[in-house]
């Protein structure tokens, strides 16, 4: 086995909300349409710096606070108006992708332990998903609660790759999947395949359309697009099309609004593509973006993982699963 040993990190430090921040550009349109979008005068912030490798921020609505993974420090770190940044939890197994499940659960993507978990409200944890057919999970990376409370994860090696983020040990698999878990059941099944890395997901606001963004070329493949595919009968993901190419970089995780529009990172932004993968305009981040989630007490704040810090920027729209704001 690997020695996980690490030197503890520092704890996260709260930026002042009149923190002077160089580096934050003006965001930029590329349609008209994108102003509307963000709240008026809207400016990027930073909120909370001192992580390692930000990941998997999700907003917790009965708490008021935004919890994201600090993946190399194998820890959940906390953020809130009222408290400032903190750490949530360390170690956390390598955590990364996180969602709420619209039942005061949450679910989180474990790298160190290669496993999907749920934490109840009143945290009590159990494993949702940890193998397919008998073989262990590579390293669930992102996931997503449908309306029926079917959990969609993505299974891509970077928990496996090295001990950075995880664990380094071989796939058993040995290629990288998108599984959906039956909330019934809890049958772990082959949801859609064909990916070299697949990382973050959403579904479109019916739920018809997965999107799953494909970071292969930073493992040595070659894609870095979202793609678009058909939801069947609630359990399969099938004709796959080339949403958007992500320019620079990859899209690690992104969300989509109420009106579908997809909020994806880029490896300098967040940017905004219409439902048919053009791009509305462009919020510079001035760190590598991994993810981002809309928050906030409205849920009009989008929350931003970026590298060392922790973003938020505020904006005209919800997420597509906004139930918990309503
Ligand atoms: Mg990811």
């Amino acid at each position: 086995m690997s020695d996980t040993t690490r030197p503890t990190a520092s704890p996260p430090r709260t930026v002042p909300a009149d923190a002077a921040f160089d580096g934050i550009l003006p965001h930029r349109a590329d349609d008209p349409a994108f102003d509307a979008l963000l709240a008026p005068g809207a400016r990027l912030r930073r909120l909370a710096t001192g992580a390692a490798w930000s990941e998997g921020p999700v907003w917790m609505p009965g708490r008021d606070c935004v919890l994201w993974s600090d993946i190399p420090n194998d820890r959940v770190l906390r953020w809130s108006a009222r408290g400032g940044a903190a750490v949530e939890e360390a170690p956390a197994a390598f955590p990364n992708g996180h969602a709420s499940d619209r039942r005061g659960g949450l679910l989180r993507c474990e790298h160190g332990n290669r496993r999907v978990i749920r934490i109840a409200a009143d945290g009590t944890r159990r494993v949702v998903a940890s193998h397919w057919r008998g073989l262990r999970l590579n390293s669930p990376n992102d996931v997503v609660v449908a309306s029926d409370g079917a959990a969609w994860f993505t299974d891509p090696p970077y928990g496996i790759a090295s001990d950075h983020e995880g664990h380094a040990a071989p796939s058993e698999i040995g290629a990288c999947h998108v599984y959906r878990v039956d909330p019934v059941t809890g049958e772990v099944a082959l949801a859609a395949d064909g990916f070299e890395a697949p990382n973050g997901l959403a579904f479109s606001p019916d739920e018809s359309v997965l999107y799953v963004s494909d970071t292969g070329y930073g493992l040595g493949g070659k894609n870095h697009h979202i793609v678009a595919l058909d939801v069947e009968d609630g359990r399969r993901a099938v004709r796959p099309r080339v949403l958007a190419v992500i320019e620079p970089g990859r899209a690690d995780g992104f969300r989509v609004d109420e009106a579908g529009r997809i909020w994806t990172s880029t490896d300098a932004s967040i940017d905004v593509l219409a439902p048919d993968g053009r791009r509305l305009g462009r919020v510079p981040v001035p760190e590598r973006v991994a993810n981002c989630c809309f928050g906030g007490p409205d849920g009009r704040t989008l929350f931003v993982a970026a590298s060392t810090s922790l973003y938020a920027i505020g904006t005209a729209v919800r997420d597509a699963a906004a139930a918990p704001f309503v």
